[in-house]
C-alpha cells in the first residue's frame, strides 16, 4: 500500500508564561512511501518523528494537510479503520494474557464480514507466531520472555490482521546492543517476507541507515532530505543531514574559497573551480583523509585509536569546530606504522578525498557543490 503524506502540518496548543500559543511539531510534511517500502523516520528528540507517525496512525488529526492510503484519503478515518499495526518501544503487551492470547486479541475483535471462525484465528495467530520466530513460546506470559521475544510478540499482534501499513515508533529502544542489532536484522526480514509497507521511527541514524529502503531526516519538524540510506550519506543537502549520520561523525572546519582555491587555516587543501570566493563549513568524513608526510592538511597529532579492523587517528586543529579531528585509517597501510609512531603534538598531514569533502554555506547551512552537477 503506497502512503502519501500531502502538505501536512501538526500544531499543538501550548500555554507558557507568555501566554497562549502554538507549538509546530509538523511543518509541511509532504512525501510519497512506495508500496512495500521500509522508511526510517530520522532526527532528534522533538524533531517531530512520532507526531508523524501518530498522524498516520489516525491517533492524531493533522492541522492541515491530507494522508492518502493509496488512491484513499483516510486523514478523517479513525485508526481502528486504517487497517495499520502499530508496534512501541515499551511493547505494551497485555501482562495477564498468554503470548497466543496476546496475538489473537486484535484477530477477536474483528466485526461483521471480517469476523473470523476460532479455526482461522488459531491458524493464522500460529503462522504469524513462526514468522517471527516465537512459536516454541505460545502458552508463556510476558513477563516470563526476554525483551526481544517480547517486542516480537508486539510485531506478531500488529502482523496477524495483515496491516496495510506497519507502524513502529522507537521499536528497539528498551533493548540491550546486540539484541538490537539482531532485533532489527528480523524486523527488515519480516517486512521483507511480508512486503508490507512500514514506518520506523528512530533517533539512531546507524539503525535507520541499516534496514531502510528510504530515509527521512527531520528537524524541527521539517524534513530535511529524503533519500536512500547511502546517498543522503554520500551526498548530504546541508551541514545537519552531514553532521547527523555517521559513526564517527562528520569533521567540520571553517574554511574559505578564495580564487577557486578550498583553504582550511592558512592550508590550499582543494581545487574548488566552480565555488566563488567566501567563507565555508568544511565537512570532512573520518574515511575522506589520506595520510602524507607531503598532505595539503596540517594537524596536531594527539593518539591513535585502535577500533579492531581500522584505526582513528586523533588529531587537533585550530579551524575544527570538533575538539578531535578523527581519521579513519586502514591498519594494513605503512602509513599506521607512521601514524601509531607520531609524538602527541607533533604534525602530522592529510590528503582529502575530494568525494568525502562537502562545503555549506556559512550563512545557510547549505550545500555547496565543488563541482558543477554536484560530485
Ligand atoms: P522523541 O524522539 O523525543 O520521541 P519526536 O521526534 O518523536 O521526539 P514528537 O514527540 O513528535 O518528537 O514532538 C515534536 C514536538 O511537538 C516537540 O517539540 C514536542 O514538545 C511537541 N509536542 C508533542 N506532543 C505534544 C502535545 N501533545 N502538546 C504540546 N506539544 C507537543
Amino acid at each position: 500500500m503506497k502512503v502519501v503524506l500531502e502538505d501536512l502540518t501538526k500544531k499543538f496548543p501550548v500555554r507558557d508564561r507568555k501566554g497562549r500559543g502554538d507549538v509546530t511539531a509538523v511543518d509541511r510534511l509532504r512525501f510519497e512511501i512506495p508500496d512495500g517500502y521500509l522508511i526510517g523516520l530520522l532526527g532528534p528528540s522533538g524533531c517531530g518523528k512520532s507526531t508523524v507517525l501518530n498522524l498516520i496512525s489516525g491517533l492524531l488529526q493533522p492541522t492541515e494537510g491530507r494522508i492518502f492510503f493509496g488512491e484513499e484519503d483516510v486523514t478523517l478515518l479513525p485508526p481502528e479503520k486504517r487497517g495499520i499495526g502499530l508496534v512501541f518501544q515499551n511493547y505494551a503487551l497485555y501482562p495477564h494474557l498468554t503470548v497466543k492470547q496476546n496475538i489473537l486479541f486484535p484477530l477477536e475483535n474483528l466485526k461483521g464480514k471480517d469476523k473470523l471462525t476460532k479455526a482461522e484465528m488459531l491458524q493464522k495467530a500460529e503462522e504469524t507466531a513462526k514468522l517471527v520466530q516465537i512459536d516454541g513460546l505460545l502458552d508463556r506470559k510476558p513477563a516470563e520472555l526476554s525483551g526481544g521475544q517480547q517486542q516480537r510478540v508486539a510485531i506478531a499482534r500488529a502482523l496477524v490482521k495483515m496491516p496495510k501499513v506497519l507502524l513502529l515508533d522507537e521499536p528497539l529502544s528498551n533493548l540491550d546492543a546486540r539484541l538490537r542489532i539482531q532485533t532489527r536484522e528480523e524486523i527488515r526480514r519480516i517486512q521483507r517476507e511480508t512486503k508490507v509497507t512500514t514506518v520506523f521511527v528512530t533517533h539512531d541514524q546507524e539503525e535507520a541507515m541499516s534496514i531502510s529502503d528510504l530515509i527521512v531526516v527531520m528537524k524541527e519538524g521539517v524534513v530535511q532530505q529524503i533519500g536512500r540510506p547511502q546517498e543522503v550519506y554520500d551526498s548530504p543537502n546541508n551541514l545537519f543531514v552531514a553532521k547527523f549520520l555517521g559513526t564517527p561523525p562528520i569533521n567540520v572546519f571553517e574554511g574559505r574559497v578564495r580564487g577557486h582555491r578550498l583553504y582550511i587555516g592558512d592550508d590550499a587543501v582543494l581545487d574548488a573551480d566552480s565555488v566563488p570566493d567566501g567563507e565555508v563549513y568544511v565537512g570532512v568524513r573520518p574515511e575522506g583523509f589520506l595520510m602524507r608526510e607531503t598532505g595539503a592538511l596540517s594537524c596536531r597529532m594527539d593518539r591513535v585509536q585502535v577500533m579492531g579492523r581500522d584505526i582513528s587517528v586523533v588529531s587537533a586543529n585550530d579551524a575544527a569546530l570538533n575538539t578531535a579531528v578523527r581519521a579513519i585509517i586502514g591498519t594494513e597501510s605503512e602509513v599506521t606504522k607512521t601514524a601509531a609512531s607520531a609524538p602527541e603534538g607533533s604534525e602530522i598531514r592529510f590528503d582529502l578525498i575530494p568525494r568525502k569533502v562537502f562545503l555549506f554555506d556559512r550563512r545557510t547551512e547549505k550545500r555547496i557543490f565543488l563541482e558543477e552537477g554536484g560530485q
